[in-house]
């Protein structure tokens, strides 16, 4: 586990430096916006959706490190995976990031099982899970502004 807590912050660290997938994706047909006010972190999700696919999605933002390297890792795991195939990522990082009984299985997770480090940490769990609920409600079509509250 020490060895995961190492990577959680190298990990967290290099996307917070270099996000992957940053800035407003022109040709998307969904966006939303998410704001966790506990912390002050906000996001923009642009997304490309075609026959159900996520083809493409980018996120601007600002806010701390933990929110920023979890949309930038989000936004890799997701791209070019169907709605369907989203909405349990969704449901397994929810866990993830909240559930102690859950065994982290770093081969099917990648990179995203170093948020199971944010377990450590449960004021940083909103930060971590801003950018799944933003995307969440951009591909289900709502324009509403998402809140973690
Ligand atoms: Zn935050």
């Amino acid at each position: 586990m020490s060895e995961l807590r190492d990577l959680y912050q190298e990990v967290i660290l290099d996307h917070n430096r270099s996000p992957r997938n940053f800035g407003h994706l022109d040709d998307a047909n969904r966006r939303a916006d998410g704001h966790n006010p506990l912390c002050g972190d906000r996001l923009d999700v642009t997304v490309k959706v075609v026959e159900g696919v996520v083809t493409d999605l980018r996120f601007k933002g600002s806010g701390c490190a933990i929110s920023k390297a979890s949309a930038s890792l989000m936004t890799e795991a997701v791209k070019g995976k169907t709605i369907d195939e989203f909405n349990e990522l969704f449901d397994y990082f929810h866990r993830l990031v909240t559930d102690e009984t859950l065994s982290v299985d770093e081969r099917a997770l990648g990179k995203l099982a170093v948020f199971s480090g944010v377990r450590d940490y449960p004021a940083r769990v909103k930060c971590a899970i801003l950018a799944w609920h933003t995307l969440k409600s951009a591909v289900s079509d709502s324009q509403e502004v998402v809140s973690t509250e």
